[in-house]
């Protein structure tokens, strides 16, 4: 039976990635394997027998026609987002700051009056709408999630649907159509991405502008993110992969750069082919791209610094282990289940994962291990020797954050470089 989820709907079965999910070019190649991982929101409580439990190959494809990076297996979205699923609104400071920026860059750009429409797909809480509603502009957010009734409550007009050509046509049949729509870490998720296309063009005014942010591929291999790497990321964008997937629904990149959310993302404008100037910034960072030899260099070598990571994580963590030092994990973020379990981390090695207070996660194990979540005042009350931040990619926010709150210990930094950084802020590589 098809179930309704959260953020896709439910295929009924996992779908093998043949031809490339942009081009349907034949021309895949295997750049990386991290092994059988389990669904990051696999957290069976703690304390209860293990069970069986499904895990799925985490392979990134390179697509040699189109420089799409993806995932061989698209698992079934009913598997990874069931109706339990917990949400969190992720709206965070960095996010705010990266929305407000992005209101303020896009109003230089297309310049907007108050008759003007925002849309924006994966709304949220509102809080990207926010700052364009409160510039005096109308605003219209399309969100699945419970996130749509918290934006409505807020004054945000929210669509509660599944973003796709029906909800795309109601939409415009209420609104009209709009001068900007925005897609901020939503297009690696959904499968079927000519249909979110298909629904944007619906959309998108005749002198609109489609604004997209994603997670960057370069920035991903750049700082060995391998570890967000995970089932729910179907695709890994370069300017140029988004380059041609907007081309062949008849738009053009306008302008393009590079934003630090995630841990390295890319802001791309897009507009009908020949409706405005394309800038400097385009061309530029595609000639960045191009000069980087993604297929021919950049990922063989991504993968053989993986693989290095990985044996100079467990090196450091054997040294260690072997002085009988104690290790608590901090932040169970989907990207911390990756890490584990590619890097072989069990309880053995880390007593526990401590998450905040309030955490749904808190009670539950680590996917694919028995690692307990625990409350984050652990690591306070036992003071480990060592803390291995899992959310490593905001580290310095997290042991200013940590000091202050009173852990004594010192911490480990496992990416890029496995590192230890002392309390007083010094640190030494492996
Ligand atoms: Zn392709």
């Amino acid at each position: 039976m098809k179930q309704q989820t959260a953020l896709a709907q439910g295929t009924g079965s996992s779908v093998v990635v043949e031809r490339c999910q942009t081009c349907d070019g034949a021309r895949l190649e295997s750049v990386l394997f991290l092994g059988y991982l389990p669904p990051v929101n696999t957290m069976p409580v703690t304390g209860k027998r293990p069970t069986e439990e499904a895990s799925y190959p985490a392979e990134m494809l390179f697509c040699h026609n189109c420089t799409l990076a993806q995932l061989g297996l698209i698992v079934d979205p009913a598997i990874l987002f069931p109706p339990e699923y917990p949400y969190s609104s992720g709206t965070t400071k960095i996010l705010r700051e990266n929305f407000k920026e992005l209101y303020e860059e896009s109003s230089k750009i297309v310049p907007l009056t108050s008759d003007d429409l925002i849309i924006d797909i994966g709304s949220n809480d509102g809080t990207l709408l926010s700052n364009f509603k409160n510039g005096g502009h109308k605003v219209q957010g399309i969100e699945p999630t419970l996130m749509g009734k918290k934006a409505i409550e807020a004054g945000i007009a929210t669509e509660e649907a599944f973003f796709n050509i029906e909800t795309a046509t109601r939409v415009r049949s209420k609104v009209g159509k709009a001068r900007i729509i925005t897609a901020t870490n939503v297009f690696a998720h959904i499968e079927n991405i000519h249909d979110i296309m298909e629904g944007i063009i619906t959309l998108l005014a005749d002198d609109g502008v489609f604004i997209s942010e994603s997670h960057y591929l370069l920035g991903l291999i750049e700082t060995l993110q391998y570890d967000t790497i995970y089932h729910e990321h179907l695709r890994y964008y370069s300017l140029s992969s988004i380059s041609y997937l907007l081309n062949r629904h008849g738009l053009e990149v306008i302008h393009a750069k590079r934003i630090p959310t995630h841990g390295g993302s890319i802001r791309v404008y897009a507009a009908r082919n020949g409706k405005h100037q394309v800038r400097d910034s385009v061309k530029e960072l595609l000639n960045s791209e191009n000069a980087a030899n993604l297929g021919t260099k950049l990922l063989p070598e991504f993968k053989e610094r993986v693989v290095l990571s990985k044996l100079k994580l467990n090196s450091l963590l054997l040294d260690l282990k072997l002085k009988k030092q104690r290790i608590f994990g901090v932040g169970a973020p989907s990207r911390a289940s990756t890490l584990i379990n590619y890097a072989g981390i069990d309880n053995g090695i880390l007593d526990c994962v401590v998450e905040v207070k309030n955490s749904h996660k808190v009670g539950k194990n680590m996917p694919g291990t028995v690692i307990p979540v625990k409350e984050e005042s652990c690591l306070f009350d036992e003071q480990p020797e060592y803390a291995l931040l899992l959310s490593w990619h905001i580290k310095d926010e997290l042991i200013q954050n940590l000091s202050a709150k009173g852990f004594k210990g010192k911490y480990i930094v496992p990416l890029p470089e496995p590192q230890i950084i002392s309390n007083d802020g010094t640190s030494s590589s492996v």
